[in-house]
């Protein structure tokens, strides 16, 4: 891991994902539009990551942290029978294979050892399946802190394994009763809870998203899932570089970290968000939870509710750096449906002895469309992230195969 701080290194000419410019910004993105009580918090979280950030002994802990108790490095995995199948060379990033199952145990660890740098003994998190609140759980019982979940009323009945398992790990989940009782909700329940316990509790956003530091922190936190990809691609394939990069698009932290390894290639940078869940595709400009991104929203511009079998897709906007990625068009955003989500995970399993977290088959589902209508032209090689196992599906599978 490089020990040195990120915003001295050397950014692609054009500076994409580099570090944002002032404010927090990505182009017209971004920003910090809170209250000020949390603009002072906001602040205070910026100044110690940068300098947590800049400190080789904080990146060295969590590099441990992440080696001995996540799993990392993670292994990339040629599908061969795939591969042959779809006439391309597909590789797999493996996060499914870290302790929790899921690429978001990156993301915790590292919030959460900042936090006990910053001397705060709690942290608060939102989730909406669950996937988040379990990973925040865990980093907390790892490392001494308590844990406060945020999580709507309607998603505590669907989720009730992982609420379970939130509990198991010692965490505290609160039901959020307002709105339609799910994630965006429990996100500003979670951000209003926040602004009366700011000097004891740190709050972990999960995604690339939320008030400046937020949607950099995180991916920087991310980032080294693509730093590990680049230097497997670069072992692994005669160019060194595979000519596309592909993961799916929730908030967009596993799309981030990975497009973050390759920003300044040839590469091609392709995120795949859920049909019903679309931000990057066809959301509009606007203001939510904390920052100015590309949201789904009604003619009035109230934000209408997003819809996807996949619970980590399922969030009506994008976080501000895929915005401005995509005006630039470094970034092609796509969509596939829930129908070929789950098709792409049955195949995956059946040729690579894999069960992908219906997220994950989100990305898979455009790598089979577009090897079949040429998009991908025959031979390309495709490095694709795959960011979860798919043993929390397994029940949502059941039904509908
Ligand atoms: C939460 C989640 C996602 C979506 O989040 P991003 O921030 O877009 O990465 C994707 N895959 C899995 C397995 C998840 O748990």
């Amino acid at each position: 891991m490089r020990n040195v701080s990120p915003w001295r290194e050397p950014v692609p000419p054009d500076g994409t994902m580099g570090e944002p410019r002032a404010r927090g910004r990505f182009g017209q993105y971004g920003g910090r539009y809170t209250p000020e009580s949390l603009a002072q918090a906001c602040r205070e979280v910026d100044e110690a990551f940068r300098r947590a950030w800049a400190d080789p002994g904080f990146r060295g802990a969590l590099a441990r942290l992440l080696a001995v108790h996540a799993g990392r490095p993670t292994p990339l995995t040629p599908a061969h029978r795939l591969s042959e199948a779809l006439g391309v060379r597909l590789y797999l990033k493996r996060e499914d294979l870290t302790h929790t199952g899921s690429h978001k145990i990156n993301n915790v660890l590292g919030q959460a050892l900042l936090a006990t740098r910053m001397g705060r003994r709690r942290l608060i998190a939102e989730t909406g399946a669950g996937q988040h609140g379990v990973a925040t759980a865990t980093a907390a019982a790892l490392l001494g802190l308590e844990a406060t979940v945020f999580m709507g009323e309607r998603d505590i009945e669907r989720q009730a394994l992982n609420v379970f398992r939130m509990r198991m790990l010692g965490a505290e989940v609160v039901p959020v009763t307002a709105g339609s009782r799910t994630l965006k909700d429990a996100t500003s329940e979670a951000m209003r809870h926040w602004v009366g316990a700011t000097g004891d509790s740190h709050y972990c956003v999960g995604s690339v998203v939320g008030p400046d530091p937020y949607p950099w922190m995180v991916r920087e936190l991310q980032r080294v899932i693509g730093e590990e990809a680049r230097g497997q691609c670069a072992a692994e394939l005669r160019t060194g570089v595979p000519d596309h990069v592909v993961a799916c698009v929730g908030g967009g932290s596993n799309a981030a970290d990975t497009f973050a390894g390759f920003a300044d290639t040839t590469a091609r940078l392709v995120g795949v968000e859920a049909q019903g869940g679309a931000g990057a595709s066809r959301g509009r400009p606007g203001v939510m939870h904390g920052c100015r991104s590309l949201f789904l929203q009604d003619d009035d511009g109230q934000i209408t509710p997003a819809h996807s079998a996949a619970a980590g897709l399922d969030y009506p906007g994008v976080g501000p750096e895929h915005a401005h990625l995509r005006d630039l068009g470094r970034a092609r955003y796509v969509t596939v449906t829930d129908e070929e989500a789950i098709a792409a995970a049955v195949r995956l399993a059946r040729t690579e002895g894999i069960v992908p977290a219906l997220e994950s088959a989100h990305a898979l589902a455009w790598v089979i469309r577009a090897a079949g209508d040429g998009d991908l032209p025959a031979g390309s090689t495709v490095l694709m992230t795959l960011s979860g196992r798919g043993d929390k599906d397994l029940s949502t599978l059941k039904e509908l195969l």
